[in-house]
Formats: C-alpha cells, structure tokens, sequence
C-alpha cells in the first residue's frame, strides 16, 4: 500500500485511549489547534480526559470488550464527531492492526504505522527472523513455525539452559517461563501456552538464551512517510517487576558513548528493515556488554516522557505531524542528548500486600508544582475514583536534570512532596527503589526489585517525637481551620494562643497508634505562657504556623515544615523524617476493630472467581489456597487463615463478586 495516501492534514482528532495517555495526547494536540474528541465507558463518566476533551463520546459498558476494545463503536465515534483521525496511545488497540486497518477503511487517518508494518512486526517470531535478514543482533533461539514438543525440546538443548520460553503473540510480560533445566521444560511449555491462548488467542512459542542479570533498553525511533527515519537515543527500563516497567530512565546508565551509537545504529536498521512510520520502540536485551534484539512496539510507550526531556522533541506533536504527512522536521545529527532523565510509574496498589490494586475515590490529590525539571503526566484529579476495571496507573512522574544523579534527587523530592490519599499508592515504594544505594551505583539487573522487596517495602518508621507533636498540631491545626470558618464556635476551641487565651494552663490528651502497634500518649499544655507538649518525662515548647498542605512545627526553638492530611481519625503526615500513617485513638472510646482481614475469607476488592481449589468438607492446612480471584489484571488466591475444616464455599468459578463479600467459611479445627 503507498502510504503516502494514508497520512493527510486533518483538523479533528479522537482519541482511543483513556487515562493519563489520552490526557497526555489531548494536551499536544489542543497546543497544535485541533480538535480532540474523547471516548469513555460507563466507569469513565467523570474521568479527567472526557473533561479535557472538547468533545466526548460514550463507548459502553465498563468492560474494556465492550467500550475500549469495541473497533465498531470507535469507528461509530468518529462518525458521530467528525473526527477525521484517531490517535490510539499505547495499550487497548494501539498495536491492533486490524483496528488500523478498519480506520483506513472508514476513510480516517490513524496516528501510527500501517497494518501491515504491525504485522510484520506484531509477532515476535516474526520480527526476529526479519532482523535475522537484516543483521540485527539476536538473542541466540528459535523462532522458527515447528511448535511440536520434540522440536521445542531440541532447540532447547541446542541453546542452552537456562532459557526463556516465551509467547510470540505476547506483551505485558505474559506467557514467559524461565526455563533452568531439561526437566522442567516440559511443564512450563504447558502453562505459558495456556496462559498465551487465553490472553492472546495464540500458543506459537519461542525459545531463547535467558540473558544473565539482564539489562532491558530500548531505542525510541520516528520514521515519516517520506524514507525519513531517525533515533532518538535510548532508555533504560531494567528495574521491573514481573517483567513490567517500573522506572524508567534515558540515557542508559550503562552504555558509553560507543555502544550508545551502536544500539541506535541496530534500532535504525530494524525499523528499516520495515520501512517504518510512526513512533516506535526497539526493544533489547543486555548482558550489560552486548545489546540483542527481542521486540519492537508500534506505538508510543509509556515512558516517552524520559526521551522528550533529553532531547527536547515533542514525540506526540511528531506523530501528529507525520500523520499530516509531513516529513520529520530534525535530521539525525541534529538531534541533540542534553541531560538526563528519570520516571517513576505512580500506581493505585499496595506494595505492602503484593501490590495488590487499590481502589476507590481518591480523597487528596496534592503534587509538587512542575517546575525545577519536574513534570508530571496524570490521568486522574482529586474526587475522580479509580475503578476495578483498568491499570491502575495514576499518574508518572518525571524529572530532568543535568546529571542522573540530581535527576534522581528531583524525583525524589517530586514523590515526597505528593499527597494521595483516599486509596493506596506505591508513591514509598518508589521512594524507597530509587534512594537505594545500588540503584544509585547502576549496580542493578531485573532482578533487583524482587530480590530487595523486603527491604523496598517495609513499613514506615515508628513515629518518633516529632511525630506525636506534629499529629497534635495537625488536630489542632485542623480544629482552628474549622473554628475560624465557623466563626463563634471559636470559642470554644482549646487552640486559642493564636489569640485569646483562657486564664491558667490546660492539658488536653492524645494517644496515638501505628497499624496495630502500641498507643504513644502525648499531652498538649496550653493556655497563658508558651504552649507545650508532653512526651513522657519530656516537654517541649510548642508552637504552629499554617502554611499551605500543612504548618510549620517549631519544637524547642527548631523550626520544620510538615505536611498533614486528617481523615476523619486518621492522620498522614510527612516530616523530615519520612512519611507517618497515624491513626488517633479516640479519647472517649468507644472504638472497635473490625472483624476482617485475616479471619474471614472475603473479596478484598470487587473481582472475579478464576478457580475453587479446595472442595468442602476438606481439611485445610494455615495457609492452604481456598480460591483464586482475578482482581484488575492480577491473580489473588485466598487462604485459610487458620487449621480447620472448609465449611461452605459460596461461590463458584466465574463469578463477579463484590468487596468484602464472604466467599468461604472455615471452621477452626479444635486444637
Ligand atoms: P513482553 O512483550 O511481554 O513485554 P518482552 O519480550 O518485551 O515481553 O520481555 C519483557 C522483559 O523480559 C524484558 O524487558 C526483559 O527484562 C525480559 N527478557 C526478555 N527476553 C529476555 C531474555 N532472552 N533474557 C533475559 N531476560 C529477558
């Protein structure tokens, strides 16, 4: 197909995404003077890019199948609108060729690469025998169409364990097993294939070398449709989990300039090798020496960010504008690496709990101003929920700086300074990964976040004297904030040294606890003279001024800022010392725990029943597997809590249960 014909100017672009990509693609393209059309399901009413959006269409039901999965309502969509282009972001549909091709067929122009480059490049079976043919360096494997066992188990062999089984239709880290030995070869091809099939439809396998502490980096390449094809230098993205990206940074830590120009060079010849258009990702493994071609993506990737910082280019107004049919405005020695560049992947989930996804309405939603190198790219506002239904991805946060060190600082500040309450964030994980010391050294490989979880996940410090005076102040900070705004009720607020003072001292008494820790107690003396707080046989002067998101605490004549959300009776604060959740025993009692968690086998977020493992009547071991629910993409199984017997089960396989819902009774055993 000449793909001349298939890039023109147009004036009015949908947007087939949702979340912060869709916001982000909005942002550019309303700076270029188009017109942005947004789509949404039923969940994504209220979503942040439906309201930037000049307009906005609903798909469906929340289900991805059903509305952003759904290529007839889209292309219905841009009917409705008159969008004459559509911009797919990354996920979803973005490498979907037939979804490129239904555009091409409704007359519209789609912001990205033909049908048929996508599927020349879509597999990864595929693609590898391409660059075999154009000599880019491969993971040495078989990619070959033979997917009998014996053949399988032969190119096993000839490569050398340990190897990597992995999908060719795969992405997103599925249907991938390590492989260390002949024995469990077998096995693993079973369960990858499965998983494979059910996620994409597809079984083909291929096998390749697993690469020893692996490095993954990534070569971001632009093509137009005029032959132009040009780098735009790398991006480190080695600290993973379970094969996901977590942080991503450009330029690589780990090449020098030489082999900087040589995994640009191979990128090129890969994207060449399909005469590409559009932005893409060339994707390589290394053994922190040598670099090989596993995957190229053909679309933008969520951590395009890094690469605009570095080298200045608006990757988004360049799709746009090769759409347009434009040729790229930059020649390849024009394109200039400035800087360094960091970003972290801001998720609703709880490290704590196996990252588990958390969900619900988003209660705070306070970030650092983007100046000073930061930006931030967010998809979500404070009072916007965030639903089961998607990737729970919030938001990412990027920053520049001169040097990779200061850039790591920048970002650490940017996370420290972020307040999102009202659901769970991996924000002190991220904190904690990106502060390591080997992180800093480049001492890493994508093992890293899974051997150090431990360490990247403990809890929060036990609050210290600081602490305790800076959950005073925030009550007290708080009760005034009201009083003044309820203006006699002032009266009789405790907190009057800011101006009136009743005559003589009072005391007023807090406890304090962390999770399920010990109460710390903490007296609060004020009235005429300096107020005070009392920490067993300490007192210190105490004294608050509000400032904004929180107040300025001077103790004993040293002054520092803190940052204090109260919900309710719990507290976040964040002082010099790190972040604190701080729940206030109520003084006049009258609390109570409630029964859940471990003793009750519930939903711990609406989900579905994926497999029963156990039958009833059966007797359980501690921490036998009861059922398995999918939560969001995850897979979550249920145990007993205790030794006993499996009473009832109250749910069957496939299933849509709701939160807190009591899925099995267990009746302990009478030891
Ligand atoms: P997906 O498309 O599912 O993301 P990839 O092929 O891109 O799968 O691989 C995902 C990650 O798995 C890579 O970023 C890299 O960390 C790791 N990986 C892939 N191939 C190899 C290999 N041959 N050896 C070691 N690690 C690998």
């Amino acid at each position: 197909m000449d793909s001349t014909k298939l890039y023109r100017r147009f004036r009015t672009l949908l947007i087939a995404n949702r979340g912060e990509i869709a916001c982000r693609v909005i942002r550019t393209a309303r700076a270029m003077g188009l017109r942005t059309v947004a789509v949404y399901s039923e969940a994504d009413r209220d979503a942040m890019h439906v309201a930037l959006a000049d307009e906005a269409v609903l798909l469906g039901p929340a289900r991805a199948r059903d509305s952003y999965l759904n290529v007839e309502r889209l292309i219905e969509a841009t009917k409705k609108t008159g969008a004459e282009a559509v911009h797919p972001g990354y996920g979803f549909l973005s490498e979907n060729a037939e979804f490129a091709q239904a555009c091409y067929g409704a007359g519209l122009v789609f912001v990205g690469p033909t049908a048929e480059m996508m599927n020349a490049m879509g597999s990864k079976s595929g693609s590898k025998a391409l660059m075999e043919k154009a000599g880019v360096p491969l993971v040495p494997g078989y990619h070959g169409d033979a997917q009998d066992d014996a053949t399988l188990a032969k190119a096993a062999e000839k490569v050398g364990f340990p190897i990597l089984v992995k999908a060719s239709a795969g992405g997103g880290g599925r249907g991938m097993r390590i492989v260390r030995s002949a024995a469990e070869l077998a096995p693993a091809i079973v369960s990858a294939k499965r998983e494979a099939k059910a996620a994409f439809g597809d079984d083909r396998m291929l096998i390749e070398k697993y690469v020893d502490n692996p490095r993954h980096i990534e070569v971001q390449i632009i093509g137009d449709s005029h032959g132009n094809l040009l780098s735009l230098f790398e991006r480190e993205c080695t600290l993973q989990r379970r094969h996901q990206k977590v942080i991503e940074e450009a330029p690589s830590p780990t090449l020098n300039a030489a082999q900087r120009e040589a995994v640009c060079a191979a990128a090129r010849k890969a994207a060449g090798a399909v005469n590409y258009v559009g932005a893409g990702t060339i994707e390589f493994v290394s053994d922190g020496k040598d670099v090989f071609f596993i995957e190229m993506n053909t679309r933008l990737q969520v951590e395009h960010p890094v690469t605009e910082l570095i080298t200045g280019v608006d990757l988004v107004e360049w799709q746009l504008r090769v759409a347009f049919g434009e040729a790229l405005p930059l020649k390849q020695d024009e394109i200039k690496l400035n800087g360094y560049a960091i970003e972290a992947r801001v998720y609703a989930e709880n490290p704590t709990r196996n990252f588990m996804p958390s969900v619900g309405r988003i209660s705070t939603w306070r970030l650092p101003a983007e100046t000073g190198g930061l930006r931030i790219d967010a998809g979500y506002r404070e009072g916007d929920t965030v639903s089961p239904y998607y990737d729970a991805m919030l938001a990412k946060m990027i920053a520049w700086a001169p040097t990779r060190d200061v850039a790591i600082d920048r970002l650490n500040r940017g996370l420290e300074d972020t307040d999102v309450r009202g659901i769970v964030t991996n924000i002190p994980f991220l904190s904690a990964l990106i502060t390591h010391p080997k992180v800093r050294a480049n001492a890493i490989d994508t093992g890293f976040i899974e051997r150090e979880l431990a360490v990247l996940t403990s809890a929060s410090p036990a609050p210290g004297e600081l602490e305790l005076c800076a959950a005073v102040a925030a009550i007290v900070n708080d009760e005034r904030g009201a009083a003044q705004s309820e203006t006699k009720s002032a009266l009789n607020s405790p907190w009057q040294t800011f101006g009136w003072q009743p005559v003589g001292r009072r005391q007023r008494n807090f406890a304090f606890r962390v999770g399920h820790g010990p109460e710390q107690k903490i007296a609060l003396n004020y009235g005429s003279g300096p107020s005070t707080c009392v920490i067993g046989e300490r007192e210190l002067t105490f004294a608050i001024a509000p400032r904004d998101g929180g107040f300025d605490l001077t103790l004993d004549g040293v002054k520092s800022s803190v940052a204090a959300v109260i919900d309710g009776h719990e507290l976040y604060l964040r002082t010099r010392n790190g972040r604190f959740d701080l729940h206030w025993v109520d003084p006049f009692g009258g609390e109570t725990e409630e029964q859940t968690g471990a003793d009750k086998i519930a939903a711990p977020l609406p989900g579905t029943v994926v497999a029963v493992l156990a039958e009833e009547g059966a007797k359980l071991e501690k921490g036998a597997p009861i059922l398995t629910l999918e939560v969001m993409k995850m897979e979550q199984t249920l145990r007993a809590p205790y030794a006993g017997v499996l009473k009832s089960i109250r749910c069957k396989v496939g299933d849509i249960v709701q939160e807190g819902i009591e899925l099995a009774v267990v009746e302990a055993s009478g030891e």
